[in-house]
């Protein structure tokens, strides 16, 4: 009984100090000013394990700052696609499996067209570019650029693309674009590593290349691509500049099944390949950031491809052609406080990490595109996370506190509100804020 009281004096004393802590990892970092996210796709932890078997040490999985891993599930499926994991990595927000940028399923009422960081960035006044070896019009640059209801439009996405007002769109070509179209809407169309060469800073661009983009030897490489973009991005703008970079090939080679359309290591070799054409960008772009001191770069994955892990020798193989709901890798350069190191976070957090980093407010990301604040919905409640960002800390504890004082009033049935009431007695009370932060203190332990 004495020990209870201590404790609980104990927890009350931490409570009132916890009422004054702000969320660490969700500070603005005043020094941020350009933000380059890059997404290999289908990258999961063991394909960069098979890379090191083939004898490469990979840049990112060395010289990271902060290494966690990111939750990959959509709204409607553990295992997602690419296009509802690029909208979770772009829009902020869980969509169902082959929308882009689009909430098809709607049933609390809370936005159909989630804005994309992108959209945002450039709405601020930054420089924008998407740069990847996929088609300009694959999935994830889709997600980055545009919305439809179905990834397999292409032809729609390629003239929304051409509509935006985005700086630079690279990628391998889509045959349903005319080279007059996209010059008619303002873009200098290059088609070739010469022509990209010869952009001067501030033309706007769409990129139309042919070739093997993703290998590390081909005569046009993901790596240069990436360094002439951010050389066009970054001008004495202040406002900065974002950047979504995608090595595309490391799902794509890893969905070819054995016997089918190569054999089984030429299969390995040519994930390897991917992964390492995916790293010698990092390493450019990387060292761009660290002689910058303003640039934040993340690399992360919208999904693992293939089901790696190692058999009874120790050798990592393939165990399927298709999609896994396993955690992939999440490495921050030029940052240590996006998250907690070493943990998972759910994928949507992660965009919206980087903007609180670059000290946009909740009301501006993510947000609908008409303006009106996106309400997270019941089935985005996780016990004790109040504030959504996939952690459970003090200023959880914090939020339920005051909501249980009158400080903070959420609407009974919103996320906030079920995160908060820990008991699901109907009423937040500093009891649920107690519990919350017990959690967070173990976390922290
Ligand atoms: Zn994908």
């Amino acid at each position: 009984m004495k020990t209870k009281r201590i404790l609980s004096l104990l927890l009350t004393l931490i409570m009132a100090f916890a009422l004054c802590i702000p969320a660490l990892a969700l500070d603005a970092d005043p020094e941020i000013r350009n933000v380059i996210i890059m997404i290999g796709d289908g990258m999961g932890e063991n394909h960069l394990k098979l890379a090191e078997q083939y004898g490469h040490t990979l840049f990112m999985n060395t010289e990271y700052d902060l290494r966690g891993q990111s939750m990959t599930s959509s709204l409607s499926h553990i295992t997602t696609d690419s296009a509802a994991g690029g909208t979770a990595l772009a829009c902020g927000m869980r969509v169902i499996n082959q929308t882009v940028g689009v909430l098809g399923y709607d049933p609390f009422g809370l936005v159909r067209l989630p804005m994309s960081i992108t959209e945002v960035a450039a709405e601020k006044g930054m420089r924008t570019g998407i740069v990847t070896t996929d088609k300009t019009t694959g999935a994830t640059p889709a997600d980055f650029t545009v919305h439809v209801l179905y990834r397999k439009q292409y032809e729609k996405i390629g003239q929304a693309q051409i509509e935006t007002n985005f700086d630079l769109i690279w990628g391998a070509k889509e045959s349903t674009l005319a080279r007059e179209d996209v010059e008619a809407h303002g873009w200098t169309y290059v088609s070739n590593r010469d022509e990209m060469l010869a952009l001067e800073p501030g033309s706007r661009s769409y990129g139309q290349f042919s070739g093997q983009l993703w290998r590390p030897n081909n005569s046009l490489t993901l790596a240069e691509m990436s360094t002439k973009a951010i050389e066009l991005l970054n001008t004495d703008n202040d406002k900065g500049f974002f950047l979504m970079i995608e090595g595309a090939h490391i799902d794509k080679n890893s969905h070819t099944s054995d016997g089918i359309k190569m054999d089984y290591d030429e299969k390995r070799e040519s994930v390897v390949d991917a992964v390492v054409g995916f790293d010698n960008a990092i390493r450019d772009v990387v060292e761009f950031a660290r002689e910058d001191g303003h640039t934040v770069v993340l690399v992360t994955a919208d999904h693992e491809t293939g089901w790696i892990f190692a058999d009874i020798h120790g050798d990592m193989r393939f165990h399927s052609n298709e999609h896994t709901a396993h955690n992939v890798p999440v490495f921050v350069f030029g940052n240590k406080t996006l998250f907690k190191a070493n943990h998972a976070v759910p994928n949507y957090t992660i965009p919206i990490r980087l903007a609180r980093l670059l000290g946009w407010g909740k009301d501006e990301f993510p947000r609908a595109r008409d303006g009106s604040l996106i309400k997270r919905g019941p089935e985005d409640a996780s016990p004790g996370d109040v504030d959504g960002d996939g952690d459970v800390t003090a200023a959880d504890a914090r939020l339920a506190l005051r909501a249980a004082v009158g400080l903070e009033r959420f609407e009974p049935g919103s996320a906030e509100f079920l995160a908060a009431d820990m008991d699901g007695d109907g009423v937040i009370t500093a009891a649920d804020a107690r519990q919350i932060l017990r959690i967070a203190v173990d976390a922290e332990a």
